[in-house]
């Protein structure tokens, strides 16, 4: 398991030598492929008290860019925290996203997924293996909010997800199904 994780990390530091036109990511491997700012300091600025569960989990959070759901942070996390229970890991994600520490992400998949990375940015989905990448927005300001939105309410945050199948599956797709003889 603790390779797997490790290995997950060198497959980040990998891809971030892509993303060197991501605007400044505060506290991600996207900045250079550095954490700016520790767990504990995160949770420290966010008024939230600091446990070792806490800064585990905004630590794993932070160290990578696959955007986990509860089940797969509970799985690593008791590598190290056998007694850690799933409702301890939900209710500690859900104080960090009201916190404002990550964000819960408004994609259409089976459980709920979260993102360490909280500077604005896009995301593909991929309908298939529910892989979620993230894209570098283009400009650091944020789109207009049109006027028919506005009419619909106060908008406190926008996610753009583009959902589709991603490389690897449509390789897969192209290899695994040979169009049979009609
Ligand atoms: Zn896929
Ligand atoms: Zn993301």
């Amino acid at each position: 398991m603790v390779a797997e994780v490790d290995d997950q990390i060198n497959r980040f530091r990998f891809i971030l030598k892509d993303v060197d036109a991501v605007p400044r990511f505060l506290h991600n491997f996207h900045n250079g492929g550095e954490i700016v700012k520790s767990a504990t300091e995160i949770l420290q600025g966010a008024g939230i008290v600091t446990t070792r569960q806490r800064v585990v989990l905004l630590d794993m959070l932070l160290r990578r860019d696959d955007h986990p759901d509860a089940e797969r942070l509970l799985v690593e996390a008791r590598v190290g925290m056998p007694s850690l229970s799933v409702d301890t890991v939900y209710r500690t994600l859900n104080l960090f996203v009201e916190a404002g520490v990550i964000q819960r992400m408004a994609v259409p998949t089976r459980r709920a997924r979260f993102d360490g990375c909280t500077d604005p940015h896009d995301h593909f989905l991929c309908s298939d293996c529910e892989t979620i990448q993230d894209i570098p927005r283009p400009s650091k300001r944020a789109a207009a909010i049109p006027a028919q939105v506005s009419a619909c309410g106060v908008v406190s945050d926008v996610q753009t997800v583009y959902v589709g199948v991603c490389r690897r599956c449509a390789a897969q797709f192209a290899t695994s199904e040979p169009r049979r003889a009609e």
